[in-house]
C-alpha cells in the first residue's frame, strides 16, 4: 500500500510528503458497557488507513483518496466543509484540531486503507486517528496529548459525520499497542494496557454481511433499562451494581429490566476476569468468558439475531476456544479466538454451513494486534 501511495502522490503533486497510519480495532470483551460506566477491552489492528502528507503552502487541503478514486479540495474555515462524506472526515480532524487551538494550514494528501468498511472494525476512526495524529506532528510539535487526539476523532464524528459514538474506537485507534489489549474504564477514562500473545491461536472475525434495521430503538431502550435499574439503586449507572445489590430490588424492576442489568454486572466482571486471565496467559479463560457475554447478550440482553447465534453455535461445535458478537448487535461480526489446528476446518465449516443456510459465505477477517497512531516514514 506504501509504495502506491507514493507514487500516486508523485504523480500528482510532484513531491514526497511525511507517511502516517492508524489502525482499526477489535474489541475483545465488553459489550454495552460504555453508557454503563463499566470497561471496554479494545487493540488496535493490523488493518490500517496510511495518508502521505506534504505542507503546500496555501490555505487549502487537497485531498486524493485511493480506494474512491476521487479528489477533493477544501479550505479550512467552517463554511469550507466538502459535500463527500469521506472527505467530512479529514474536514472535520482539521477543524476540530483548530477549534481546540491547534494550528493547521495546507496541505497535499494521498491516502488508502484495507479497513473493510461499515465491518464494525472502526475505519472512521483509524481515518480520523490518523489525519489528527499526522495534524499534531506536521502543525503542531506533538503538543496535543493523546487523548485529546482521540477526542478529535469522536467530536469528528459528531459534528462534521451526524454519529454521535463513544469514545472507545477512536482510543484504540490513537493509543494501541502491538500484542497488547487496553482496557478503558469508561468512568474515569484511565487506561491500561494488557498483554495479548495469544501463541498457537488466531484471533479472526466473520462477517455476517447481515445488519438488521432496527439498531437506534432498540438501542435506547436498552439504555434506559440500564437507567432504570440504577436509578431503583439508587445510583448513577450501573458500574456499582453487584448481583445482591440486583437480587433485592427484583421485585421493584421488571423482569426485561433484571435480565439487561444482570448482563450488565456480569460483562463488567468478565472483563477484569479476562485481564486477570490474559496475566497468566490462559487463553481458554478467555475463551470462556467469550462465550458467556455470547450468551449474555443473545438471551438476557437480546440483541443478536439468528446469523450470529448460528455462526457462534458453528464455532462451538468446532472447538474454537471463544466466540461472540462483537459490537452493539443486530448483525455484524463474531469475533472467534481459535486454536491454529482448528483454524482451517472451522473457517470451512463456517463458510459451508453459513452458505447453506443464508445464501452467501461469511467474509472471514483475520487480525493482529498491532500499534495505533504513528509516523510510518519521515
Ligand atoms: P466503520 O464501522 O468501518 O467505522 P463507518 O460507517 O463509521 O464504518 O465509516 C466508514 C466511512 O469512513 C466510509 O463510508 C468512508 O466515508 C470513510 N472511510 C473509511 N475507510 C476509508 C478509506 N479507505 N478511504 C476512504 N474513506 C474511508
Ligand atoms: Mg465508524
Amino acid at each position: 500500500m506504501k509504495e502506491q501511495i507514493q507514487e500516486q502522490f508523485k504523480q500528482r503533486f510532484g513531491t514526497d510528503g511525511v507517511i502516517y497510519a492508524s489502525a482499526g480495532r477489535i474489541n475483545l470483551i465488553g459489550e454495552h458497557t460504555d453508557y454503563n460506566g463499566g470497561f471496554v477491552f479494545p487493540g488496535a489492528i493490523d488493518k490500517y488507513i496510511m495518508a502521505e502528507i506534504n505542507i503546500n503552502g496555501t490555505d487549502k487541503v487537497r485531498v486524493f483518496s485511493m480506494d474512491m478514486d476521487a479528489y477533493c479540495e477544501f479550505g479550512l474555515n467552517e463554511e469550507d466543509a466538502p459535500q463527500e462524506q469521506w472527505a467530512r472526515y479529514i474536514f472535520g480532524v482539521c477543524r476540530e484540531t483548530i477549534k481546540r487551538g491547534g494550528t493547521v494550514k495546507g496541505f497535499d494528501t494521498v491516502f488508502a486503507g484495507n479497513v473493510p468498511l461499515g465491518a464494525g472494525l472502526s475505519s472512521s476512526a483509524a481515518l480520523e486517528s490518523c489525519f489528527a495524529f499526522a495534524l499534531n506532528d506536521l502543525f503542531n510539535d506533538n503538543k496535543i496529548d493523546k487523548f485529546e487526539l482521540a477526542k478529535i476523532g469522536q467530536s469528528t464524528e459528531h459534528n462534521y459525520c451526524g454519529v454521535n459514538c463513544g469514545i472507545m474506537d477512536q482510543f484504540a485507534s490513537v493509543f494501541g499497542k502491538k500484542d497488547c489489549l487496553m482496557r478503558l474504564d469508561c468512568r474515569s477514562l484511565e487506561h491500561e494496557y494488557f498483554p495479548f500473545h495469544p501463541e498457537g491461536y488466531k484471533v479472526v472475525l466473520l462477517n455476517s454481511k447481515v445488519k438488521h434495521e432496527l439498531v437506534d430503538s432498540p438501542y435506547n431502550k436498552r439504555r434506559e433499562s440500564c437507567e432504570r435499574v440504577a436509578a431503583t439503586l439508587g445510583l448513577d449507572t450501573l458500574r456499582d451494581a453487584t448481583y445482591t445489590m440486583l437480587a433485592d430490588v427484583r421485585d421493584k424492576v421488571s423482569d426485561e429490566d433484571y435480565r439487561r442489568a444482570r448482563f450488565v454486572i456480569g460483562e463488567k466482571q468478565r472483563v477484569l476476569d479476562v485481564c486477570d486471565a490474559l496475566e497468566r496467559g490462559d487463553y481458554e479463560t478467555v475463551g470462556r468468558c467469550m462465550y458467556e457475554t455470547h450468551d449474555g447478550l443473545s438471551r438476557d440482553y437480546e440483541v443478536s439475531c439468528e446469523e450470529l447465534d448460528y455462526l457462534n453455535d458453528v464455532a462451538r461445535e468446532c472447538g474454537v476456544t471463544g466466540s461472540r458478537i462483537m459490537g452493539g448487535g443486530f448483525g455484524g461480526c463474531t469475533i472467534n479466538l481459535v486454536k491454529e489446528d482448528r483454524y482451517d476446518n472451522f473457517i470451512a465449516t463456517a463458510k459451508e454451513k453459513f452458505n447453506a443456510k443464508y445464501g452467501h459465505e461469511p467474509e472471514v477477517i483475520n487480525v493482529i494486534i498491532s500499534d495505533g497512531a504513528h509516523k510510518v516514514i519521515d
